[in-house]
């Protein structure tokens, strides 16, 4: 049984309070979303028979500045995860210093059993319902789970039909010839190897031929695999929600990609000439190798699997992928972890980027973004890592401490308290 994500949440900030002192009031908002919003979204299937999905929106802290969060689009969506998740951005914004808050939002549907036009008047009743709260001074969504840059051009369109002008900078992820940012496709995958590659030079091990596991293979996992491969890794093992493959003497991501698009699925890719051997998501994540990437869902590396856990670095793409009874065992058992709201902190650092690029209507080439992104992600990295080595505490809880004082500073110059 899953654990609430945001009892996790709290967990986590339980072991962070033990460093840095806040106080009662400070402590209570901090504890609590400050806003969120629950709509029923009712739309019209192509048969036309009628469809009601719930939706929510949470502002979890706008001290920093508008909230900034994904819209994920899944079944198992929850009030609380979106809050949880919320949570998470206003702790990764603070980690990488972007003047954002956190927020979050998702619907409840299965985007797989939708067709494009159901997906686009879904999205579009969602913003209706929604568009009181977002803006871009107030909360500004971005792509997550099961939304891309096409679910963020709808959105800038209803959005901006009813405010009667254009509003570019409503949202981030949209795609380039709609007001998109360069590198922004690419910003969480490119993020979380920058965070990697700082991580190897301190532990003294090399990229070239390091072995690599990533579960899920959608944004954040299949870039995160084509980047390290580029670099002189080795990837011996990737998955999605069909389940995953590996192959000991490592493979090629960019020919997964092409068969993922055709088929589907990682699963049953070929290399050279053979079918790769098809394992569970659980055996992928207790691979011996030296770097785990999590980027799917929350909550795999848990108390029961966490001393199975065999590589070197565990760099979580994917938001909360790890309980705070499996942080402890990792720790112990000396596996570098570079916490979610570190590791993959490049969406939003580039979703920043695109913002402002928005407001200013001044566009920056690639090269500059990724410039900028890699400055902003190695700073952080190693501010983190300071604290840890400070602290002596784990790195999840050394970036909780980094982020806590930035937004218990902010709360305090505004007089929130
Ligand atoms: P995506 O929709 O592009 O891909 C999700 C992938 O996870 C797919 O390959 C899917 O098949 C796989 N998956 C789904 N259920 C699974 C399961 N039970 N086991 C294994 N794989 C499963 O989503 P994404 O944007 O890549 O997001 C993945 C994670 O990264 C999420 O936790 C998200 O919050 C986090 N994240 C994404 C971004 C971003 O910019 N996209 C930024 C920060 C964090």
């Amino acid at each position: 049984m899953k654990q609430d994500p945001f009892e996790i949440v709290l967990k986590q900030l339980e072991k962070a309070k033990k460093i840095i002192d806040l106080d009662q009031y400070c402590d209570s908002i901090l504890s609590h979303p400050k806003s969120i919003i629950e709509v029923h979204i009712p739309f019209h299937l192509d048969d036309d028979s009628v469809r009601v999905c719930k939706g929510y929106r949470c502002l979890y802290n706008d001290a920093r500045g508008p909230a900034k969060g994904g819209v994920r689009y899944h079944p198992d969506v929850t009030r609380e995860e979106v809050i949880a998740l919320a949570a998470w951005m206003t702790w990764k914004c603070a980690v990488v210093d972007v003047p954002f808050g956190g927020g979050k939002g998702g619907i409840v549907c299965n985007p797989k059993e939708l067709s494009q036009h159901e997906l686009e008047r879904l999205t579009r009743g969602f913003i209706d319902l929604i568009a009181p709260v977002i803006g871009p001074g107030r909360d500004i969504p971005a792509p997550d789970v099961y939304t891309n840059p096409q679910v963020m051009s709808w959105i800038v369109d209803e959005y901006s039909k009813i405010k009667g002008e254009i509003v570019p900078a409503v949202v981030t992820g949209k795609p380039l010839e709609l007001w998109g940012s360069q590198g922004r496709g690419a910003a969480t995958g490119q993020g979380v190897v920058y965070t990697i590659i700082e991580a190897l030079e301190y532990l003294g091990m090399d990229i070239k031929n390091a072995t690599c596991a990533i579960q899920g293979y959608g944004n954040a996992g299949s870039t995160t695999a084509k980047l390290l491969y580029d670099l002189g890794a080795k990837i011996v093992a990737v998955s999605d929600s069909k389940g995953a493959i590996y192959e000991e003497e490592g493979f090629n991501p960019y020919e997964v990609e092409k068969f993922k698009q055709k088929t589907g699925s990682v699963v049953g890719c070929p290399r050279q000439g053979k079918i790769m051997d098809k394992i569970s998501n659980e055996e992928l994540l207790e691979l011996k190798c030296d770097i785990l990437v999590p980027a799917a869902l929350e909550e795999v590396i848990t108390k029961d699997n966490a001393h199975k856990i065999r590589a070197k670095i565990v760099a979580e793409a994917a938001n909360g992928p790890t309980t705070p009874e499996a942080d402890e065992v990792l720790y112990k058992n000396n596996v570098f972890l570079i916490p979610d709201i570190l590791a993959n902190a490049g969406g939003v650092v580039v979703s920043y980027f695109e913002w402002m690029q928005n407001l200013h209507a001044h566009y920056l080439d690639e090269e500059t973004i990724n410039e900028r992104l890699k400055q902003k992600m190695v700073k952080a990295f190693k501010e983190v890592l300071g604290y840890s080595n400070k602290y002596k505490v784990h790195m999840r809880t050394a970036a909780y401490v980094l982020a806590l004082e930035r937004v218990v500073k902010a709360i305090k110059l505004r007089g929130w308290d």
